[in-house]
């Protein structure tokens, strides 16, 4: 097995703390993976981890994965991410997570976090009370509140692009469009989708979520598995991860992949390859679904939610549309060439780091401004 500085250096980590409070119980880890664009933001997961090896793991793939999030929708973050050790269902109470904060705000903003699995806008509020290093915070105390309208609006453009690309066309009318998933993110989606005049399709485990976008929006249902090898143009990945792999990609007959959901390739270059081999667009999860990071963004500068999703519904379509053009011109997946966008923003901003500039305290303002 590899020891902690191994496995920080493969990935290129700048920091861990491991955070253990025997008076409240909490064991915890803040990964930073990379701050050379600003302070490292990504989300608190609250897990059962079986060890604490599978916590180490989890949070350091995570946290690099924010960097290059982050990057590519031109956010002036790095990438960060905690997990804390412990049932989501029982183990939670604000004691443990005003512990967490106070980890945090030991910090001192270099990492700020956000909700993920397992935890709630509640939880976050509980960590607010120790520390201002913390977002997602509900819209009464001045936060920027649920951030799934805005990842569908940025989901639904990036859609946009991906048709224009592979299509040729500007709008949505007439395609038909298969949603797995119709929950936080999906409905939203479902909704801007229905607007534009698609032929919905949708499946979900969820009987409740599915009769709200049949009532709603007309969206015809399919079931769960049949999604892949329906007769449809576009598949948008808005539940789990991993769905696309061995099995599902020789059975889907649609050209374009464009989704919400996060980490859709099971093995990223191999499946990515498997797609553009098949001729599919696929639209990287990582620059499609950033709306939510967004949101989170413009809480830190003072939240402004027209501006927010301006900037998805804006960037998000421009980032896609770099994306494609850079895997066509060298002959990459799609996959390959978001990494090389994020890696080349990374680097360029290292570049400055020789020229002086005034102190800046990490919510955005210079200390001598
Ligand atoms: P959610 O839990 O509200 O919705 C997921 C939906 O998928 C639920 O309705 C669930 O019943 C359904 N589902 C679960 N298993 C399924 C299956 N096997 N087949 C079909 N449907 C299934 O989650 P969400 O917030 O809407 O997020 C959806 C995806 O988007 C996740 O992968 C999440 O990580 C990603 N994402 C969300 C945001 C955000 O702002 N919420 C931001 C970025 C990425």
């Amino acid at each position: 097995m590899l020891s902690v500085f191994e496995s920080m250096e493969n990935r290129g980590h700048e920091e861990v703390v491991f955070c253990n409070d025997k008076d409240t119980g909490l064991k915890a880890i803040i990964a930073i993976h990379n701050t050379t664009i600003g302070p490292a933001l990504g989300g608190c997961r609250m897990w059962a981890y079986e060890t604490d090896e599978d916590a180490l793991k989890d949070v350091l793939r995570l946290s690099r994965g924010m960097s290059y999030k982050a990057a590519i929708a031109g956010l002036n973050l790095g990438g960060g991410k905690a997990v804390i050790i412990g049932d989501s269902k029982t183990d939670k109470n604000e004691i443990l997570f005003r512990s967490f904060g106070r980890f945090v705000q030991g910090l001192a903003g270099r990492y700020i976090t956000a909700e993920d699995v397992g935890t709630s806008v509640k939880d976050m509020e509980w960590v607010r009370t120790e520390t201002r290093y913390v977002t997602g915070i509900s819209r009464a105390l001045g936060g920027s509140g649920d951030p799934s309208p805005v990842t569908a609006l940025g989901t639904f453009s990036g859609i946009k692009a991906t048709v224009k690309k592979q299509l040729g066309k500007d709008s949505l009318f007439g395609l038909k469009v298969g949603v797995q998933g119709v929950g936080h993110v999906g409905y939203h989606l479902c909704r801007y989708l229905t607007r534009e005049g698609v032929e919905l399709f949708v499946t979900d485990i969820d009987d409740a979520s599915i009769k709200r976008v049949v009532e709603e929006f007309g969206a015809k249902v399919i079931d769960l598995d049949e999604i892949y090898e329906s007769d449809i143009d576009i598949y948008a990945p808005c539940a789990l991860g991993a769905t696309l792999n061995d099995e599902t990609i020789p059975k889907l007959r649609c050209s374009i992949v464009a989704g919400a959901a996060n980490n859709q390739l099971q093995k990223e270059d191999i499946h990515a390859k498997m797609l553009k081999d098949r001729g599919i667009l696929y639209a990287p999860d990582y620059a499609i679904n950033a709306g939510g990071l967004i949101n989170c963004a413009n809480e830190i500068e003072g939240y402004n939610r027209e501006r927010a999703f301006r900037q998805a519904e804006e960037g998000i379509y421009d980032t896609l549309m770099e994306v494609f053009k850079r895997a066509e011109a060298e002959d990459v997946t799609t996959h390959n060439a978001a990494s090389k966008v994020a890696e080349k923003r990374m680097s360029d901003v290292a570049k400055l780091k020789n020229v002086y500039l005034p102190k800046k305290n990490v919510m955005g303002k210079r200390d001598n401004a």
